[in-house]
């Protein structure tokens, strides 16, 4: 890996495991409660480099994870955790040159996940400030080539998709059986409809519009992610975990004759 240049994102992590994203800039200092660390410090050297604010407290700094980016970046809608995207792009199958119809992108957590997989994506979304920071967001952490893959149109997916041939329609919104019907003429036969709910009433709610629809092979499943403590003898599952985000579902397009899986 090379040296941290001006321009690079870097992500600082003090003593107590606190965690500061910036970008490195001329000119520009990191400020906290132990004084500051200028930039121009930090340019110039590698990945682990300990840097001394003015004050005397140490920060490591590295490259942030996607992971990392994801859960330090400038939010407005509430983002799909890490966790879950890992597995969505496992189970929604996404991959290079994937068509992908996705609403609403919100922040765009799961847009720089696919995006990083290589997909294509046209996204829908109701608000303009929500869109303005997903684009801004993908564009800061994955750079122009994803950037250039990626168009925002300001719109409401319950009236409808115009785009057809879609690999996959990824959905993160409040009433995802309002788009199954648009999904259908959407996607190409085999293409998967994925949705991200945080209920169980909206899973059910889906499923009953699944089974009278044209999709078959419909799977509900939830990812639970349970750090460890690991220090000498004490060698245990932490206290705390984020014991529910929400509920995956995936199906897939079927013919019309074909018979419900
Ligand atoms: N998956 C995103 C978060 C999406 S939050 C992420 O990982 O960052 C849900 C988003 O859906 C919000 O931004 C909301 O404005 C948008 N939304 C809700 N209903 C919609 C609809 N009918 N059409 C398009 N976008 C919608």
């Amino acid at each position: 890996m090379t040296t941290f240049s001006f321009g690079d994102l870097v992500l600082l992590i003090d003593r107590k495991k606190r965690r500061y994203l910036v970008r490195l800039a001329a000119d520009n200092q990191f400020h906290s409660h132990a004084g500051y660390v200028a930039h121009a410090d930090i340019e110039g050297q590698p990945e682990g480099f300990v840097a001394r604010s003015t004050m005397g407290a140490a920060y490591i700094a590295v490259r942030p994870t996607l992971a990392e980016f994801i859960l330090e970046m400038p939010r407005g809608a509430q983002v799909i955790y890490p966790k879950d995207i890992g597995a969505i792009l496992m189970y929604a199958d996404i991959f290079p040159g994937a068509r992908v119809l996705e609403a609403g992108v919100g922040s765009g957590a799961l847009s720089m996940g696919m995006l990083r997989a290589g997909a294509s994506i046209v996204g829908y979304e109701l608000r303009e400030d929500f869109a303005a920071k997903a684009v801004a967001n993908v564009t800061s952490f994955l750079g122009a080539e994803a950037a250039s893959r990626y168009r925002v149109e300001l719109r409401d997916i319950y009236d409808g998709i115009d785009e057809h041939d879609l690999d996959r329609v990824i959905l993160d919104l409040p009433e995802p059986w309002n788009v199954v019907k648009h999904a259908e003429t959407a996607l190409h036969l085999g293409g998967m409809l994925f949705a991200y709910v945080p209920s169980a009433v909206q899973v059910a709610r889906l499923h009953e519009t699944l089974a009278d629809s044209q999709f078959a092979m419909a799977h509900t499943f939830e990812v639970l992610h349970r750090g460890w403590y690991v220090k000498g003898e004490a060698v245990r599952p932490d206290h705390r975990m984020v014991a529910h985000t929400g509920f995956l579902t995936v199906a897939r397009l079927m013919g019309a004759d074909s018979e419900p899986a």
